[in-house]
């Protein structure tokens, strides 16, 4: 007798995109750099909480301490308090869309939800994903088996859909004749940046209902959108009640990456084969999770205070300006440089059509700058790098100063 694992695992490339960017930084680190590095690879917030939302922490964890409001297992409805999900809905209210509380799933993370919503699908749905795209998606719906096999560039079983400057790194539907079941869209994007507009999403929710298929859309960059015509939500668009679920988090929009608060709201009108998804979710949810601290849910709720929403606004700010700088000072070098409008994230063309990984090297040797080769986030992400602008301001202009030196 022997336990048997899940085979899915074995197929796994071994997380091959930020440990190998690990190992050259540590390669190189070793060798004595001759400035110090510059790190703007890893998409993690570096600004501070907010003080409303610290303020909140600090009187929650002095009621956990008292017998009379000490809180135990969270009993309400979708293992969140009421007074985040009421402050989520006006949220929403606010932008005209009509969410109701309890269609509200409050969680520990955006990744942990996208990458568990497969939970409540069959095993033999055919997954679509963005090329590039934020690997999670890809390894998740491996490790459930939906994804086939690995052939050293893509998964056999998944269908790629492909985000280039030609379509304005938004994905056309799909050319072939495999309708997906289920469709990851990111819109702000991780990685190219791009952010989706009402009209490109309205042709996704049209197919979607018309084809049975589920949009996971993913808006966990949401807060920086800038231009006013950007859809924040998939549910301003028409008809995405009936074919949509969205993930949200408070990671990048009030830097909770350490603190840990998403949500996922699914819709009660959602439906396929006659079942409730909501429903589904719910039922998943009761078996495998319990909850949100309640000094977490009370620093989220205080995230989205007219108090705290000008703080954490101050900090994306601080990193759109960051965008700026390095969009502006790359474009006038000659690069061509895309996202960072509506997103934290910079898509930098090579230059002379280098391969992404020789273009990570020579920026690591000679600028002792770290990005991320685009090719580690799908074969169409080749010919590019990504540049975050969660970086310290006077940082990420010295690596601009230096990525323009070493390009000549
Ligand atoms: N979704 C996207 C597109 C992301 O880039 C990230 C974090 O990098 C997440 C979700 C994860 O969010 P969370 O910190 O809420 O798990």
């Amino acid at each position: 007798p022997m336990a048997h694992i899940n085979q899915n695992f074995q197929k796994l490339p071994g997380g091959y995109l930020f440990p190998e960017i690990g190992r050259r930084v540590r390669a190189f680190s070793a060798q004595n750099p001759p400035m110090p590095l510059i790190r703007l690879g890893i998409g993690d917030v570096t600004q501070p909480l907010a003080p409303a939302v610290v303020e909140a922490m600090v009187k929650a964890s002095r009621e956990m301490g008292v017998k009379e409001t000490f809180r135990g297992y969270c009993e309400e409805t979708c293992c969140a308090y009421d007074f985040l999900r009421f402050a989520i809905r006006d949220s929403y209210r606010e932008r005209g869309v009509e969410i109701a509380d309890d269609e509200i799933f409050v969680s520990d993370g955006a990744k942990t939800d996208c990458g568990s919503i497969g939970d409540i699908f069959s095993s033999d749905n055919v997954v679509a994903v963005c090329d590039p795209v934020y690997p999670v998606y890809v390894d998740t719906s491996a490790m459930a088996g939906r994804a086939g096999d690995f052939d050293g560039e893509k998964w056999t079983n998944l269908v790629y859909l492909p985000c280039t400057a030609e379509n304005g790194f938004f994905p056309s539907l799909p050319a072939g004749d495999r309708v997906p079941d289920l469709i990851y869209i990111c819109s702000p994007n991780n990685p190219t940046g791009a952010a989706a507009t009402k009209e490109q999403l309205q042709v996704w929710v049209d197919y979607a209902n018309a084809h049975g298929s589920v949009i996971l859309f993913d808006s966990a960059y949401e807060a920086f959108i800038t231009q006013p015509d950007v859809p924040h939500s998939i549910f301003e668009v028409e008809g995405a009640r009936t074919c949509a679920i969205e993930f949200r988090s408070f990671s990048k929009s009030a830097g909770f990456t350490g603190t840990r608060c998403a949500y996922t709201v699914i819709p009660k009108a959602l439906e396929r084969e006659g079942v409730s998804l909501h429903a589904l979710w719910n039922r998943r949810q009761g078996s495998k999770f319990n909850g949100v601290p309640y000094v977490v849910q009370r620093a989220a709720e205080a995230a989205l205070s007219p108090e705290g929403r000008a703080q954490n606004q101050s900090a994306i700010s601080y990193y759109l300006n960051n965008a700026r700088v390095i969009r502006e000072g790359l474009s006038a070098a000659g690069l061509t440089v895309y996202g960072g409008v509506n997103a934290p994230y910079l898509w930098v063309k090579t230059p002379g059509g280098m391969p992404s990984w020789d273009f990570f090297d020579l920026l690591l040797k000679r600028a002792c700058v770290v990005t991320t080769p685009g090719a580690g986030f799908g074969p169409s992400g080749e010919g590019y790098i990504r540049i975050t602008a969660f970086g310290d301001a006077a940082a990420t202009e010295e690596a601009v100063r230096r990525i323009v030196s070493v390009l000549d």
